[in-house]
């Protein structure tokens, strides 16, 4: 095996050493200003280029430079060494840009398509008691800190649950649901919980002046009860947690996200959507029509108008032009 001209650098010096470097029994061996003996799986072959010479980098920091890289690349198919992707990835940082690249376009695939098609597999599969469970901790939460017992009359209250109790849900089984009136620190506000308790406030109630309205919009939350919305986003939300907690490696906040997430009620678009066309199909198949729906959207315009919208209901359910012309479309293709 012939031996190959190489410079070779102690890396403590930018003393230049002339050597020749042959390969005797899996070891590099240097002849000539400096004499140093490896053996192969210790060393580190830089990737192949068309100008720069191929290095070769010993663990302690030295290097040699080869400037015959064919008579180089003939000595590293004779050993065996494979010149292959791996040492390609490691030094080129072309590849190391395309697999984070591809990384988080996999990631952002996994999010946007598997990601719901998983929460929504999970929450269907929880044993209720866990969205019960996860519900009255929230609520519990939310009463010590933003909501007040209601004002209403307990009359005015059971009339309320009695009439929205009397409609028939558009399809399969009616969500378990629980009516719940409080007084709000935060404005005008209807949320359900993934308990089934579907919180209105005083302040929406006064805000409709309809009743309704009032039953549209408990419509609107019993689609995302039957939808499981709540539970998905939280689902969603926590595996997020937990897949960032895996890639930058900090898994303490994982546990704390959950309420958090919930008390941050903002579903996606097509939840929203799913949300709507529920109510509209709960609504006409009670004979009340689309009418309701679209009175609530008029008196959030109104509200909107009045005081801007980035707060409570409004910033999570903005009543915007696309939403009521769905709306008004669904009642026409209904009727
Ligand atoms: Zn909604």
């Amino acid at each position: 095996m012939s031996a190959i001209a190489a410079r070779y650098f102690d890396g403590r010096s930018s003393r230049l050493h002339r050597v020749t470097l042959t390969v005797e029994d899996g070891h590099a061996v240097l002849r000539g200003d400096a004499e140093r003996r490896e053996p192969l799986h210790a060393l580190q072959v830089s990737e192949r280029s068309r100008h720069a010479a191929r290095k070769v980098s010993f663990a302690d920091g030295a290097y040699l430079e080869v400037d015959d890289s064919a008579a180089f690349a003939t000595l590293l198919r004779q050993t065996g060494h494979r010149d292959g992707w791996v040492v390609r990835l490691q030094h080129s940082w072309r590849a190391v840009l395309a697999a984070a690249a591809a990384t988080v376009a996999l990631l952002w695939l996994g999010y946007l398509y598997l990601l719901p098609a998983l929460a929504a597999g999970i929450a269907a599969a929880l044993p209720p008691a866990v969205e019960r469970q996860l519900g009255a901790g929230v609520l519990k939460l939310l009463d010590d800190r933003m909501l007040a017992p209601s004002t209403l009359s307990p009359l005015r209250q059971a009339a309320l649950s009695e009439r929205f109790r009397r409609l028939q849900p558009p399809q399969g089984a009616t969500p378990a649901w629980r009516l719940q009136f409080r007084s709000s620190r935060i404005g005008p506000n209807a949320f359900a919980l993934p308990s089934g308790d579907i919180v209105m406030t005083d302040q929406l109630v006064k805000l409709l002046d309809n009743d309704a309205a009032v039953m549209a919009v408990l419509a609107h939350e019993l689609g995302h009860l039957h939808e499981h919305h709540g539970m998905r986003r939280v689902i969603q939300g926590s595996i997020v947690t937990a897949v960032s907690g895996l890639v930058f490696g900090d898994l303490s906040t994982l546990m704390a996200t959950a309420p958090a997430l919930l008390l941050d009620m903002k579903y996606s678009r097509d939840a929203e959507r799913e949300a709507d066309d529920y109510a509209v199909a709960m609504l006409v198949h009670n004979g009340l029509g689309v009418q309701p729906l679209v009175d609530v959207f008029a008196r959030f315009q109104a509200l909107e108008r009045k005081q801007g919208g980035d707060f409570g209901y409004l910033s999570s359910h903005p009543p915007s032009a696309e939403r009521l012309a769905r709306i008004r479309d669904a009642g026409v293709r209904m009727h």
